[in-house]
């Protein structure tokens, strides 16, 4: 049977699943709820779409693999099947699988980014460090919330009490942007592919200061960084890929991003890195990322990127060296 491509159909499954048709693979969406699989069900360039219980996905992924399926990770499906399945299931993943355990923990995260050389926000260990602005995070926050800012020491202390497993971060004043990159074992390279911001509540509303500020994402918006940042930004990419090599011991095949502020003196800090696609990379589904051009000469979504790869991968022989 011709090779499928599967996902959760959520986040960015549109985008996944008809890059994948336009390359030429049969396409899979794997709903949790029968709404959702209504909505799928409409799409001419999704073949079937499954029910599935995810807190069985064990199940549905020996399903897949008798479907001759590979499964591109997102988002939305770490979070609905949870780390430790996502791990386990037994359906080739794109993409380095072990990192979904070192994003689990917000200090494995961190040391990843350290290692490769990318410059984070400065980290506290205890409160009384604390010298400036901070922006405190609960381990298993979601969405941006359960995170607050402190102004001081003294407001820190005093919100602190009582709370379970945290990170206390610098607060880093600028704009926020997110890189997305494409590593590619094919052609044995590291893609800057294009850039978004986030739209959020309760930062980018009409709050007037009258509400405690909160990050939860509605949207995202498209954002074309100024050139001189390119350089930069894609060396950060490249030497994130390379840490994760050596420290993870698995390939970093597929899409990434880097999520970071950019200061007033164009230095950058990157504050967290997601292993696989990003809900961003959809501003650009249907007519191509800003920097795809560059490679291809012709624009290219993410989704149609990855389906590129997966395709020239094949025929080369080489599938094992996306998949995990
Ligand atoms: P994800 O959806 O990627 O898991 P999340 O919603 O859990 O992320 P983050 O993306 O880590 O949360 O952060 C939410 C927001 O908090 C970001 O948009 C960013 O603007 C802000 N933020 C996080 N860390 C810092 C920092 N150290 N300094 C300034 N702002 C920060």
């Amino acid at each position: 049977e011709k090779l499928a491509v599967a996902t959760v159909a959520s986040h960015t499954a549109l985008q996944i699943l008809r890059g994948a048709k336009r390359f030429g693979f049969r396409t899979i969406a794997v709903a949790g709820r029968a709404d959702a699989a209504e909505f799928y069900r409409q799409f001419g360039f999704i073949d079937e779409v499954w029910t599935a219980d995810f807190r069985n996905f064990v199940k549905t992924a020996e399903k897949l693999v008798e479907a001759n399926a590979v499964l591109v990770p997102h988002g939305s499906y770490v979070e609905y099947v949870g780390w430790r399945q996502a791990l386990e299931a037994p359906v080739p993943t794109l993409g380095c699988r072990e990192l979904i355990r070192w994003e689990a923990d917000q200090y494995k995260k961190m040391e990843l980014l350290q290692r490769a050389g990318v410059p984070t926000p400065r980290v506290y260990k205890t409160p009384e460090e604390v010298d400036r602005p901070v922006i405190v995070k609960l381990f298993g926050a979601k969405g941006g919330r359960g995170y607050f800012l402190a102004r001081d020491r003294e407001e820190l202390r005093r919100r602190l009490a009582g709370l379970g497993e945290y990170i206390i971060q610098e607060y880093v004043f600028g704009v926020p942007a997110y890189y997305h990159f494409f590593s590619s074992p094919v052609y044995g390279r590291v893609e800057v592919f294009g850039a978004d911001i986030r739209y959020e509540s309760n930062v980018d509303g009409r709050t007037f200061g009258w509400v405690e500020p909160t990050f939860v994402v509605v949207g995202n918006l498209p954002l074309v960084l100024r050139e001189s940042l390119l350089p930069t930004i894609w060396k950060y990419g490249v030497q994130f890929a390379k840490a994760v090599e050596e420290a993870v011991g698995c390939r970093l095949a597929g899409p990434y991003c880097l999520e970071s502020i950019i200061r007033d003196d164009m230095s950058i800090s990157v504050f967290e890195f997601s292993g696989r696609i990003v809900a961003g990379t959809n501003i650009y589904m249907g007519y191509g990322s800003p920097y795809s051009v560059l490679y291809f000469d012709r624009p290219m979504d993410m989704g149609e990127r990855i389906a590129h790869e997966i395709r020239e991968a094949a025929r080369r022989g080489r599938l094992e060296d996306l998949f995990t």
